[in-house]
């Protein structure tokens, strides 16, 4: 096995982006806000650079050595210099879990006490005489509170603290925080190598799909892995089979099964949907369903740019506000009966 193999091996896209960082160490700013699409490994770039500053044999050009003791903690995630805050999930949330399921909001956030905590680690000289490192992902999981418990710190970390900031590409990082970053782009990978990378990783039978599924995370290859993994997979057949049965079968019977499936896993695939849908009744091609144009095309037959565009807007709205509604069935007709009136005369 080699060594782009393993579980944390930076994909091979990411390497000149870990080079220019590298470049910035003589001069690097306090705090770095680290941008791109989403789904394209930003957050292993972050890490991997924070190994980098923190191994204590580096190579020539500044990356890690993957062999002094610093990069044995590192990877083991107990580097006494590093700190990594990322949203707590369900199982950690506690009594606002109850809260959250009320309000059918599940965003996951990154919360004041997480970012209070920190105090005492950037407060206190580093244990190894290094810089230490605070990797914050997604920085657009920094719920209000949190961010401004944040700035201050932001503005003058005490000593060799540096902030890396990780965030998707669009993503709303509050103003406050964004202005005290100084910000690096990471680029989308190449075409070719999102394809090897993804091919590897599916095996040989499901290799040939590769296209298919970057092609559905808009050529972000960890996305698309996503999208491949079993759950997520099951959900797209699904999807497809509905698809090409409505509105010849009711939805009624098609969301049945929707009900049954977790809300994030299926919704996007519908917005997808629709949005390759609208494209195609704009004379463009599908994007993200590349081999469906003739279904799509057939289904534009049927309804009118207008419905499918307005459709798209409300079901956008309904994903932002309901990822996890409190009666799936019912959510489930509701989007399926809508979607499937756009044929209706
Ligand atoms: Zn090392």
């Amino acid at each position: 096995m080699s060594s782009d193999d393993t579980l944390d091996a930076l994909p091979s896209w990411l390497e000149p982006s870990l080079s220019g960082l590298l470049a910035l160490r003589p001069s690097l700013p306090h705090a770095l806000l680290i941008q791109g699409p989403r789904g394209i490994g930003k957050g292993r770039l972050a890490r991997r650079f924070a190994q980098c500053l923190l191994c204590e044999s580096p190579l020539a050009d500044g990356r890690a050595c993957d062999r002094c003791d610093a990069c044995g903690w590192f990877v083991a995630g107990n580097h006494p210099d590093y700190r990594q805050v990322s949203p707590l999930g369900d199982e950690d949330a506690g009594g606002e879990r109850a809260e959250r399921t009320r309000s059918e909001r599940t965003r996951p956030e990154i919360k004041i006490d997480q970012i209070r905590a920190l105090a005492g680690f950037v407060g206190v000289g580093g244990h190894r005489g290094g810089r230490k490192p605070v990797l914050i992902d997604p920085a657009e999981g920094l719920n209000l509170p949190a961010a401004n418990a944040l700035l201050k710190t932001l503005e003058e970390p005490p000593g060799d603290t540096v902030f890396l900031l990780v965030a998707a590409q669009g993503a709303p990082v509050a103003p406050t925080v964004r202005s005290r970053c100084v910000p690096w782009r990471v680029p989308a990978p190449p075409a070719e190598a999102a394809r090897v990378w993804l091919s590897a990783r599916l095996g040989a039978d499901q290799a040939a799909q590769a296209a298919d599924w970057l092609a559905l995370a808009d050529g972000a290859p960890l996305r698309a892995l996503a999208l491949a993994e079993p759950g997520a997979a099951a959900a797209h057949r699904m999807l497809m089979q509905a698809v090409q049965e409505i509105p010849e079968t009711g939805a009624m019977r098609i969301a049945e099964g929707f009900g049954a499936q977790a809300a994030p896993l299926w919704v996007p695939l519908l917005q997808s949907w629709v949005a390759d849908l609208a494209r195609v009744l704009a004379g463009a091609q599908a994007q993200r369903f590349p081999g469906q144009q003739a279904v799509l095309q057939r289904l534009g037959q049927r309804t009118r740019l207008r419905r499918v565009a307005a459709y798209g807007s409300w079901l956008d709205q309904q994903a932002r506000v309901s990822s996890h509604p409190l009666n799936p069935r019912l959510y489930a007709e509701d989007l399926w009966l809508r979607y499937e009136s756009l044929f209706q005369r």
